[in-house]
């Protein structure tokens, strides 16, 4: 990643410049969990695109790129808990209670949190749909050739209209239901964008054995008919085997808030694949300046995220919510005394916890 001390704003403009390091282990949010680990990597990722972005505004002359920098540059910079006691176990955790998110579509510190909310809205509505009505989920990726990054905006419509008449044909009624996102890549060869779809489609159990059943080689051409470009040649479809039946829904986020992913559960990783950012962090701090401004203006507006048939309402949950990610209850009543504190501390790169100062008589 890009060093923070490379940008022109932080010798323009310095800010938590008075710090120090603490030998407190409970001083740092990446000590408190796996989960909570996190926190500082997509932190970094949030000031190297932001320093980004400043820096190519300042270069450019281009106000609205360093307000929007200076967005993200706002973002989560102090993040406030509360300690909750698991009353089986003993065990103290806390839970995010308030913070300030910037919603920047392509902000690094939001894109995992949105991830995060949006895979817990699906994986829950899937496993219900599977467990409950028995249906069967595939995994479905649909390909275009890569386009200029100045032509984002009018393939990911025309690719959306594709989509759409795809779902209308009598072959496909034995998909129950879908969900639909677009991913983004960068293609540093080509220094342009390849954008996809993944879908996740629920048919009945009897689909494999009916003459409903639409092998590989089909899709694919009912995917050249509907976008009308036989140049494609990359579509895949498969099934997902799900290993649910021991996994309860907080441990699921756990897991999800972890590096190490399960690699035996189909329906987990199908959920993560469609629940991820439009387009990589990585691949954002990557790709070249013309691209990440283009970017940046092709995509406003434009939906990445969809669903139909059984899963039409997995999504019209309040989806913004960016702190409280599964719905679990909220306990009315509490304390703003009780809430402790943690600053990202930008010389270290970490959160670090905020003690009040005890004043002490001479
Ligand atoms: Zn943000």
């Amino acid at each position: 990643m890009q060093p923070r001390d490379t940008c022109t704003r932080l010798i323009q403009k310095s800010g938590f410049v008075n710090y120090s390091i603490s030998t407190n282990k409970n001083d740092y949010l990446s000590n408190y969990s796996d989960r909570d680990k996190k926190w500082d990597n997509h932190a970094n990722n949030r000031d190297a695109l932001s320093c980004r972005l400043f820096d190519i505004g300042n270069d450019r002359g281009n106000n609205e790129l360093l307000k929007y920098s200076e967005k993200i540059d706002s973002c989560a910079l102090t993040l406030q808990y509360k300690p909750q006691t698991n009353m089986q176990t003993g065990e103290v955790t806390i839970k995010l209670k308030k913070a300030f998110f910037c919603k920047k579509r392509t902000c690094p510190l939001c894109s995992w949190r949105r991830s995060m909310k949006n895979f817990w809205l699906i994986f829950t509505r899937i496993k219900e749909a599977v467990e409950k009505d028995k249906l069967v989920p595939l995994f479905l990726t649909l390909t275009v050739p890569n386009v200029e990054v100045d032509n984002l905006r009018d393939k990911s419509k025309d690719m959306t209209r594709a989509w759409n008449n795809l779902m209308k044909r009598k072959e496909l009624k034995s998909i129950k239901g879908w969900v639909k996102t677009t991913e983004i890549t960068y293609s540093q060869k080509y220094k342009n964008a390849h954008p996809h779809f993944h879908v996740i489609l629920l048919v009945s159990s009897t689909y494999f054995k009916c003459d409903e059943y639409i092998k590989r080689d089909r899709w694919l051409q009912l995917w050249q008919q509907a976008t009308n470009d036989p140049s494609i040649t990359q579509v895949d479809i498969r099934r997902v085997k799900p290993r649910i039946e021991n996994i309860d829904g907080k441990k699921v986020l756990d897991i999800y808030n972890n590096s190490t992913l399960p690699t035996n559960d189909g329906l987990m990783n199908a959920v993560l694949e469609v629940s991820k950012y439009a387009t990589k962090s990585s691949d954002l701090l990557a790709c070249d300046d013309n691209f990440l401004v283009g970017y940046i203006n092709q995509i406003k507006g434009l939906r990445f995220i969809a669903t139909g048939g059984a899963l039409k309402d997995a999504m019209k949950e309040e989806h913004d919510n960016l702190i409280n990610l599964n719905d679990d209850e909220d306990e009315d009543g509490e304390e703003e005394d009780d809430l402790i504190t943690f600053n990202y501390i930008r010389p270290i790169h970490k959160y670090k916890r905020s003690r009040p100062t005890v004043s002490v008589s001479p």
